[in-house]
């Protein structure tokens, strides 16, 4: 039997082109043929169970071997085979209709990146590594046929008898010049770990050096030598095939540090199991994580029937869940389509609101079960559940009962507690409630100690995603607004009816905000006089919550270089029935009045860690001539 012939495609030299765009992607050929071989044994062995195999299943493990010398890469599997007939159907036509259909996307795609690197080519992406692929095999129908059929990549193929004695296939690819690095054992061993380190039919690579004990010596201590034995390179039967009932607690851990070797224990996890209206499967783990959520990202691995496929998951896992570690598997995931049609794809958004909601599921069941051990979390979870509520609506439905606020004092609220505890007297004459909250303790603690005189609580903002975790509460609740502590005098901050008159006349104001200005010297300070509590300080000086938010924005990038340009503007409050303005205003000489005034402000600065440098060091210097 020797039969030449034309595989039917219409387009003539796709293997250039392919070759030309796959181009970063070249490895993953391995991933094809080891895939294929993988099914080729699920099928066989399904065969057996259904009764229609009669024969001895044997040892079914795949082998991938190369030959330096030879330059050849083989993988060898003792699955279903193929006769003649079938490799002319399911290569030359079906997987060569994959390629088809590559090169005709291709042709109206605007652009190529787009469809590049996700399209799954199957047994044709052999060729972006070699020149030739040989198929050598024998199908496990009785009286079978053993058959080869090579292929140099063009059109044309040649199918003849083949040699091979035992049921299954063994592919053959002579590696081309621009490949030779494939033909590596540390290439082909990194490859493996990364495609095919959890597939379920044992996969052999080589062989490694055991040591195995060896009897005893005469001493009666044990002996050890060192065998060669095959060097399996996968888990078969990875956590997340097996049901969590059948699981403890380390072998979760046990698994992370598998995935992740240099990472600390996780917080918890969640072992995601479904089969209707999609199949997934997978443990996604909470790790520990601070304020560097941007380095953590791209840690969940995403597989399809233990194959591993990508790990960018950024399409299929919820933008805030991307901190989040571990494995999702699901065949339902279609992997051959580009980003868009998989942001449209319904399964996709279905997998998107599944785990969304497992999430949401697991963290209120926590807060719920041990609200102790949950607020002890808090530090480490508040990021996610932050996050989700920011830009997740269906995450913020149920997150509102286990989001919590800390204050300063570092008590924890439910949003409802919250509100119930400060509405009482944190509310002003429109109705709106305040919430204040402070973004450094330290910086803050004058203000913090300021609006504690008067019962009032400040939470503590201080995370990076604070800044939108607050926008959120204020579209979120009703009648809330949310201030910076030090955005205004404590009078200020919340406006009620019997807010304290100013006692000086307004001459006087007049002459004290005249002696500031002139003690101040500085267009970034505007000063205004006002009627505060005696118990206040003397001279306040704040930033308006306005701008203040617009210049942390622009900081952020949030695209508002306009406010970022503009000068840091701060506003003086001088407490107009203090004694010491009082002071001020008697003072003997102008240069008194000036002299008190500088000293009055740069305590307010002082108190904000504003005040630095030559400033400093002269303020300093008139404490002492005070004194
Ligand atoms: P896919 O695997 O997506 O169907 P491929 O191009 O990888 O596409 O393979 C085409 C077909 O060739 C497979 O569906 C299978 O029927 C057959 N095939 C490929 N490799 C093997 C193998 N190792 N053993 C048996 N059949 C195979």
């Amino acid at each position: 039997m020797q039969e030449k012939g034309t595989i039917s495609i219409h387009t003539e030299n796709i293997f250039p082109i392919i070759k030309k765009f796959l181009y970063s992607d070249h490895e993953i050929f391995l991933r094809e043929l080891v895939s294929n071989a993988v099914d080729a044994t699920q099928k066989i062995k399904r065969l057996a169970q259904l009764g229609q195999y009669s024969g001895e299943l044997g040892d079914t493990t795949i082998e991938v071997a190369f030959d330096k010398d030879k330059k050849t890469i083989t993988i060898t599997d003792k699955g279903l085979g193929m006769t003649a007939e079938e490799i002319k159907k399911y290569i030359n036509q079906i997987a060569f209709s994959g390629a088809t259909e590559f090169v005709e996307k291709f042709k109206d795609a605007k652009d190529a990146n787009e469809i590049i690197g996700k399209f799954g080519l199957g047994f044709y992406s052999a060729f972006m590594v070699a020149k030739t692929v040989e198929i050598n095999t024998l199908s496990y129908q009785e009286g079978a046929q053993p058959a080869r059929w090579t292929c140099d990549g063009s059109t044309e193929f040649e199918i003849s008898e083949g040699d091979r004695k035992e049921r299954g296939t063994e592919i053959t690819l002579h590696i081309n010049e621009d490949s030779e690095e494939f033909l590596d054992k540390w290439k082909l061993q990194g490859i493996l770990d990364k495609y095919a380190k959890f597939l379920p039919v044992p996969i052999k690579f080589g062989t490694k050096t055991e040591s195995v004990e060896d009897g005893v010596d005469d001493k009666g201590e044990k002996k050890w030598k060192s065998v060669e034995v095959d060097n399996i390179i996968n888990t078969t039967s990875p956590i997340w095939t097996k049901s969590p009932s059948d699981l403890k607690d380390e072998d979760y851990l046990a698994f992370y540090k598998e995935l992740y070797p240099m990472s600390e224990d996780p917080l918890f996890w969640i072992h995601l199991n479904v089969d209707y209206p999609f199949n997934l499967t997978g443990v996604l783990y909470f790790p520990k994580v601070k304020n560097d959520f941007e380095f953590q990202k791209n840690k969940i691995k995403l597989f399809s029937r233990q194959v591993f496929i990508t790990d960018e998951v950024k399409d299929i896992v919820p933008e805030f869940l991307m901190l989040l570690h571990g494995v999702i598997d699901s065949p339902d995931i279609p992997l051959n389509v580009s980003r868009s049609f998989l942001q449209a794809d319904g399964n996709v958004k279905k997998i998107n609101n599944y785990i969304t909601k497992k999430v949401a599921d697991k963290l209120g069941e926590l807060f719920k079960k041990d609200r102790k051990v949950y607020e002890e979390k808090w530090n480490d979870i508040g990021l996610f559940v932050k996050y989700g509520m920011i830009s997740e609506d269906k995450f913020a439905e149920k997150g509102k009962d286990f989001t919590l606020l800390k204050n300063t004092k570092g008590e924890l609220f439910t949003l409802p507690e919250y509100k119930e505890k400060v509405s009482a007297i944190q509310t002003d004459k429109e109705g709106n409630t305040i919430y204040l909250y402070a973004t450094d303790a330290d910086k803050q603690d004058a203000f913090i100690q300021s609006a504690g005189k008067k019962d009032y609580d400040v939470l503590l903002m201080d995370s990076p995603i604070d800044s939108h975790f607050i926008q959120h509460l204020e579209t979120k609740e009703e009648k809330t607004q949310l201030k910076r502590v030090d955005a205004d005098v404590v009078d200020k901050l919340i406006q009620k009816e019997d807010n304290y008159e100013n006692l000086l006349t307004e001459e006087q104001s007049n002459k004290v905000k005249e002696i500031f200005e002139k003690a101040i010297n500085s267009q970034t300070y505007s000063v205004a006089v006002e009627g505060l509590s005696p118990e206040e300080l003397p001279v306040t000086v704040t930033m308006d919550e306005f701008m203040r938010r617009m210049k942390d924005m622009a900081q952020m990038g949030g695209g508002m270089s306009f406010y970022g340009a503009m000068p840091d503007n701060y506003k003086v409050a001088i407490n107009g029935n203090h004694p010491v303005i009082d002071k001020v205003l008697k003072a003997e000489s102008e240069e008194d009045q000036t002299r008190l005034a500088k000293q009055a402000f740069d305590l307010a600065l002082l108190s904000q860690g504003l005040l630095k440098g030559k400033d400093l060091t002269e303020f300093v210097k008139r404490s002492v001539e005070l004194i």
